[in-house]
């Protein structure tokens, strides 16, 4: 099923929760939010029958995410029910690590097979500014972890300038010992990235140069075909890692992710201010089939290009004012859509 601009669905972001336990700057700022009404968190079986209606319409990749979706209590129960079905081909979960030491044989026992952990700093001074806890011990136990479980695993980091834009070549090695690759992720200003402004970007370029000066030559990764956000490259010892260039060489053309919040609203872009509500008609009893017309609709309706859109502007600022997020409607936050 493919939307106006001949893309297919095919990649579903599962929101599992609107809480995290930190705080980074450039994604939840606050102390205090707007949080989505428990009454209306969908039910684990809820979120297993939605997904079994994506899969009938040709999902066939879960990425949980949040939020922190390691808060999600008995999260490896919901894993379990959806690795155990046959059409989803690949099931991932993405994390800021903090309490993935103590849960990780339990998501691996429940079936979980790929995981992504953030990580935007090595320096505890840093990371305690960045997300206002003093948690980077933890993150280190994770991040161990998922190489001792999972062997391979990626790290995602989020580059901004005069932030964390010197500490590049330091995280490719730190990956490395870990047998991690490394995602490079520009900064966006999207959702809760209120203290957005353009000159905090560190860019695709820049962060090639940066690494060229310790590396030398790049060689980039030919993956003809690919719908996966990430440019690949190769240094000259065979190390791989990626750019995610989302803010200044979007892939909108490829995009075939959707995203289902945790109370069950469905956003065809991350960059969306309207959803589509699917825990109305499922709490209303609606049919598989029922919710399937709605999901095809929508799809075929799709042609957001929002970060597109977002360049094509200029002169930019955050996406969202910072008192719109607070006072107006939590859908709009990055944390409640998910990464
Ligand atoms: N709590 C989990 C985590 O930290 O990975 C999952 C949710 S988090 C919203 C998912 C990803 O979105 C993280 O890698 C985070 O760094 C990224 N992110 C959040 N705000 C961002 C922004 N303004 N620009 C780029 N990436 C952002």
């Amino acid at each position: 099923m493919n939307d106006r601009l001949g893309r297919p669905l095919r990649n579903l972001r599962l929101s599992v929760t609107d809480r995290c336990n930190l705080r980074c700057e450039y994604c939840m700022p606050e102390d205090d939010y707007r949080w989505l009404p428990r009454e209306d968190v969908l039910h684990f079986e809820e979120i297993s029958a939605l997904v079994d209606v994506f899969l009938t319409l040709g999902v066939d990749k879960v990425r949980l995410t949040g939020g922190e979706p390691l808060l999600r209590r008995n999260i490896d129960r919901l894993v379990r029910m959806l690795a155990a079905k046959p059409a989803l081909q690949d099931l991932a979960l993405t994390t800021n690590g903090v309490l993935l030491a103590a849960q990780i044989d339990a998501l691996r026992d429940a079936g979980l097979r790929r995981i992504t952990v953030s990580l935007d700093t090595l320096n505890r001074d840093r990371f305690k500014t960045l997300t206002r806890f003093d948690a980077l011990d933890a993150v280190r136990e994770g991040l161990a972890a998922a190489h001792r479980v999972f062997g391979r695993f990626k790290i995602d980091t989020v580059v901004m300038r005069g932030v964390n834009d010197d500490e590049l070549v330091e995280i490719v090695e730190y990956g490395r010992t870990l047998d991690a690759e490394v995602r490079f992720i520009e900064y966006m200003d999207v959702g809760g990235a209120s203290r957005w402004s353009p000159d905090r970007i560190c860019s695709r370029q820049d962060i090639l140069d940066a690494l060229t000066k310790r590396y030398g030559h790049i060689e980039p990764l030919l993956e003809p075909g690919s719908s996966a956000p990430a440019e690949r490259f190769t240094l000259p010892d065979g190390i791989t890692f990626g750019i995610i260039a989302s803010t200044t060489a979007p892939f909108c053309r490829t995009c075939d992710r959707s995203r289902l919040t945790a109370d069950g609203m469905w956003y065809l872009c991350l960059y969306a201010t309207e959803g589509l509500d699917l825990r109305g008609p499922l709490r209303a009893g609606a049919s598989p089939e029922a919710l399937a017309a709605l999901v095809t609709d929508g799809w075929r309706a799709r042609d957001d290009r929002g970060a597109e859109v977002r360049l094509a502007l200029g002169d930019r600022r955050a996406f969202v004012p910072v008192q719109d997020l607070l006072r107006r409607d939590p859908h709009l936050e990055m944390h409640t859509r998910g990464g």
